[in-house]
This record gives C-alpha cells, sequence and structure tokens, in this order.
C-alpha cells in the first residue's frame, strides 16, 4: 500500500536527504514537510522556526518526493499575504498556522493569505489542541475559532491538526457541520499512551462513522522534533502507528487507503 506522510518537520539545516531516508525507514512514497512560523514567541526560540525557504530548499532537493507548506502568522514580515504569495509562486503548496505561538487562527491579518491559498486550492492546515512547549498558550489552540474560517472561506480546504486533542469533539462536529474542514489523526498514538487511553483507535473509528474515511489524514511529525511532550522512539514509534492503524479491523482497506494516502494526494493537487 502506498504512504504519504502528511507531517514532517525540518529545521533550517535540514538535508532532503534526512527526510528522504526517513521516508523509505517507513515505508513512505512522499512527505509533506511544514515550514513553522510561531509569530513573536519565534524571537525566544530561533531553534523552533523553520523558513519558507528552507522548505522551498527541500521540496527541490527531494526528487520529487516532498510537498511543502509555507508557514504564516499576523507577525510574518511583509504580512501574511505577502509570504504566502512569494511561498507559492516558488512551489509550496498551501499553508501552516501555529496559534499556540500567540495568535488566534481566525485573526483578519491572516484572512489575505487565506483568500490567496482558497483562490488557488492550497489547503490550510492549523495546528489545533495540544501545545508543544510550556510557554505557549493552549486558548489559541482551540479548534473553535476555526469555523469562522470556514465559513468566511467556504472553498477553503482546512485541516483541524491532531484531531485537536483534548477538544476531539468539536473537531469532530466542526468536520462534520463544514464541509470544507478535514481532521488529522497525527501524534494520537503518542497521546494515547500518554495519557492512558486509546485516542487513536478511539477517534479513526468514531470519525471516520460519522465523517467518512475522505475527511481524515495521518502523517509522523518526522524525526526532527525534540519536543517535552514527545516521548520518541523514533523510527519504532511510527512503525508501531502504522502497523495499529493496518491492523484494524473496524475500518476497511479502502479506508486506510484513503487516510494514509489518497486524501493528503488529493489535498496537495493529487497528480503523481
Ligand atoms: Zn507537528
Amino acid at each position: 500500500m502506498k504512504l504519504f506522510d502528511g507531517h514532517i518537520h525540518a529545521g533550517n539545516n535540514t538535508q532532503a536527504g534526512e527526510i528522504i531516508s526517513f521516508l523509505d525507514r517507513i515505508g513512505g512514497d512522499y512527505g509533506l514537510v511544514l515550514a513553522a512560523d510561531h509569530g513573536k514567541w519565534d524571537d525566544d526560540n530561533p531553534d523552533a522556526v523553520c523558513s519558507d525557504e528552507a522548505v522551498i530548499r527541500l521540496v527541490n532537493e527531494g526528487g520529487g518526493r516532498l510537498y511543502g507548506l509555507s508557514s504564516v502568522s499576523p507577525y510574518s514580515e511583509g504580512g501574511a499575504g505577502r509570504k504566502a504569495e512569494k511561498a507559492f509562486a516558488k512551489g509550496l503548496k498551501g499553508l501552516k498556522i501555529y496559534p499556540h505561538g500567540g495568535f488566534f487562527p481566525n485573526d483578519k491579518r491572516l484572512y489575505e493569505a487565506y483568500e490567496l491559498a482558497q483562490s488557488k486550492g492550497y489547503p490550510v492546515f492549523i495546528h489545533t489542541g495540544m501545545k508543544a512547549q510550556r510557554s505557549q498558550r493552549m486558548i489559541y489552540n482551540n479548534p473553535i475559532y476555526i469555523d469562522d474560517i470556514a465559513v468566511d472561506f467556504p472553498k477553503l480546504k482546512i485541516v483541524i491538526m491532531h484531531a485537536a486533542y483534548p477538544w476531539t469533539e468539536e473537531a469532530l462536529v466542526l468536520s462534520h457541520l463544514n464541509k470544507n474542514v478535514m481532521v488529522d489523526l497525527t501524534f494520537l498514538d503518542v497521546l494515547s499512551y500518554t495519557y492512558g487511553r486509546d485516542l487513536l483507535a478511539e477517534v479513526t473509528k468514531r470519525f471516520c462513522k460519522v465523517l467518512g474515511s475522505e475527511k481524515i489524514i495521518w502523517g509522523s511529525e518526522g524525526e526532527y522534533l525534540g519536543l517535552d511532550a514527545f516521548r520518541d522512539d523514533g523510527i519504532s514509534r511510527v512503525k508501531n502507528c502504522l502497523a495499529e492503524i493496518m491492523d484494524f479491523d473496524f475500518i476497511s482497506q479502502r479506508d486506510k487507503e484513503n487516510i494514509l494516502y489518497n486524501n493528503t494526494l488529493n489535498l496537495l493537487g493529487g497528480n503523481r
């Protein structure tokens, strides 16, 4: 079965070969690399930044196996719209937003970038739920603000990352009520053992039943991050997560293909 990893972090100095090697080891065909602009929070945490330029370089050097998303915040230099425009002109295929850096995703300063993504048919991936570092603020990660964006941009494809845990109920309802909103399962395997609850299975089962597997995607996080909350066993964690999904007997083979490959490919243009 083909595999599209829809969530790979990188740093400004990450080499394309490192990500390709990672994909090979997890059995992945394609990977989506995410830039990281957390707004003002980045001023104190420069190691967490991944520039659009770095992602453009990774995509260009990835031998056709890497796609990339630009990252914008209300504090992006020159404005979020201008930054997105430049990134799209150089081949990035959508946006990644990190509200926990200190802004709400429905901030009007982001609307020009959303407008542009909508006009090009590019998706917007929005981090929701857990925060990555203690100094961030979870209030900004509540998915409820995404409803505003979904209504204001009815044709914009929006992905609620990490199923918004602990706000999974909100994520389910938001996606159910908005045709243009999807849900991502990345990191739920880690949250399952962190919080002693089988979240990956629970969310996959229920969300597939209510939303259909066409509205669900998966990613690994990649190898780059060293997050506080990340009890990372690296490759074995990712392989175990994939094996668990493949073993689910409550969804079909077609559902698995949608979640692990088709949906992410379609979101990004679907031409491979
Ligand atoms: Zn991530």
